[in-house]
């Protein structure tokens, strides 16, 4: 029998009790993974482990495989009328709605976000996605396409299959969401693997997922570890598309496996080293403040964060100097203090790495502006950090550091700036502040980016796609391009009378 979680909640900005299973669910039931083990989840702003999980493993993705493919052809799939669908799919946001406060605090408790932006951004945009798709679930269709008189040809946009999906921690529940919306509402089964770092909300999104109507074995949700669940995932042989979110490093491992395997469909949503770009023409207080949002918000744990922020010559000092004062301003702390603005990193690993990237800028001659130490004497908390000085080929010029820390670099002319800023294996997003919309329009148009914000940063909508060029990513999430994720189009012709 799989463990339960049990946990009262008793903080300054929330108190309930959560309550559910830790097992992993498979075909309608909540079940022990087949070898017995359990992998502990760990409380970011403490270090210390808050509950330990059923641990999955190859032979649990094969069952969950094959109660999904069951699902698809017996309850969902073609079985299953897109009203349906969207109707479920509404029941689900409707649960999570009635559970707004605690999915927020579980994501706090477990990832370290804080708890006011979870009730800010991840959850209500979670809810915001799956009612989004839950509209989509009977409005999609093919064409009719004319021919020659003798001749009906129409298309039909049907679903995949069963499709295997992978997450980050990031964003837990949010990843969750861009990811089941879309599958679910075109009719496809599922088997998820959340980040093994952040596992809860997933858990409790199992429960909702169960207690909605769902019939058992559409969604399947297998925790574990990547090396282990994931792999198993990307190389079935019975499941025909795989979506993951999460490094360009693996990102690459679950291609090669698709490839390796049965050529399953592959969509990747990877790292990035956004660009934001303040020209001297900017509103400076808000091109601070947007600023600071784009490399600080969610701890720099966010794949479009503005790592490299270029700053024209003209405005540099003054920007530098309300930059750092904007950055200091950020209460570091508990992710359940009101106040707080950044939690502590996810884990150790993710902690030990950042403070890595920290060392290579020290070490490679990069002056640290501010920050670059951690805070506190428990849990994974790190300074909001500003390097200055910086050349084009540093590590922390370069690579994702996934954290707290941005590189500030000053830049001449349009021209210099889009070379610098293009100069990067990534393209997730990118970010120009200007209050003269051609130079700002142009610029954007310029960057080799699947976003490009203009006087803003980090906005991300549910109907609007999401996704990137060169090595961020293959495909779209968000808005009807991710419906051409989960659909396999075919084409259907009639003979009105042709004879041979
Ligand atoms: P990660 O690549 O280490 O892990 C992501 C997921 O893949 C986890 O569930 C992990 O268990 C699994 N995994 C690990 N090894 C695997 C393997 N060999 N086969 C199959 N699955 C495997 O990434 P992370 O550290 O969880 O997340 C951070 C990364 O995610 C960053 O690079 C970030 O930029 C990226 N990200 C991208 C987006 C986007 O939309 N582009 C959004 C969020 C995060």
């Amino acid at each position: 029998m799989p463990g339960t979680f049990t946990h009262e909640f008793d903080t300054p900005v929330f108190k309930g009790k959560s309550n559910f299973s830790t097992g992993l669910l498979i075909g309608g039931q909540f079940v022990d993974g087949s070898e017995g083990k359990t992998i502990d989840v760990i409380n970011p702003a403490t270090g210390k482990v808050i509950t330990s999980i059923s641990e999955g493993g190859p032979k649990d993705v094969d069952l969950a495989v094959k109660a999904a493919q069951k699902a698809f052809d017996t309850a969902w799939g073609l079985n299953t009328p897109g009203f349906k669908r969207g109707a479920l799919l509404n029941k689900l946001a409707d649960l999570m709605q009635a559970h707004f406060d605690e999915l927020a605090a579980l994501e706090a408790l477990d990832n370290g976000k804080t708890f006011s932006w979870a009730t800010t951004v991840d959850v209500p945009e979670s809810i915001a996605c799956i009612r989004y798709y839950a509209g989509w679930a009977d409005k999609v269709h093919g064409q009719t396409i004319e021919t020659t008189d003798d001749k009906l040809i129409y298309t039909r946009h049907e679903p995949i299959g069963v499709v295997g999906q992978i997450i980050p921690w990031n964003f837990p529940l949010m990843m969750l969401s861009w990811k089941i919306g879309p599958a679910l509402a075109t009719g496809n089964t599922i088997v998820l693997k959340p980040s093994e770092f952040t596992p809860l909300t997933a858990l409790l999104m199992a429960e909702l997922i169960t207690e909605a109507g769902f019939p058992p074995g559409v969604v399947n949700i297998v925790n574990g570890y990547g090396h282990v669940v994931g792999s198993a995932i990307s190389s079935h042989m019975d499941i025909e598309k795989v979506a993951f979110t999460g490094s360009t490093l693996v990102g690459r491992k679950i291609m090669e496996s698709a490839a390796q395997s049965n050529l399953k469909n592959v969509t990747l949503e990877l790292g990035g080293k956004s660009p934001n770009i303040i020209f001297n023409d900017a509103d400076i207080e808000q091109a601070v403040n947007w600023a600071a949002h784009g490399i600080f918000w969610n701890h720099g744990q966010a794949c479009c964060a503005g790592s490299r922020i270029f700053v024209q010559s003209g405005i540099y000092d003054e920007f530098l100097k309300r930059f750092t004062e904007k950055a200091k301003s950020l209460k570091v702390g508990s992710p359940f203090d009101k106040d707080s603005y950044q939690g502590p990193q996810v884990s150790q690993i993710q902690y030990d790495r950042i403070m890595g990237y920290i060392d290579s800028g020290k070490s490679e001659g990069a002056t640290v502006h501010l920050g670059g130490e951690r805070i506190g004497t428990e849990g994974y908390f790190i300074a909001p950090t500003i390097f200055t000085d910086t050349k084009p080929d540093m590590r922390i010029v370069k690579e994702e550091i996934f954290g707290p820390v941005g590189v500030v670099i000053k830049f001449e002319d349009e021209d210099d700036v889009i070379h610098k800023a293009n100069d990067t294996m990534y393209g997730l997003a990118a970010a120009v502040f200007s209050q003269n919309i051609n130079r700002a329009l142009g610029t954007a148009h310029k960057l080799r980016a699947g976003t490009a914000w203009v006087n803003c940063v980090n906005m991300i909508h549910t109907n609007v796609p999401f996704g990137g060029f060169k090595q961020s990513g293959i495909g779209r999430e968000l808005g009807e391009y991710a419906l051409e994720n989960y659909t396999a189009v075919k084409a259907v012709h009639v003979n009105l009378g042709i004879k041979l």
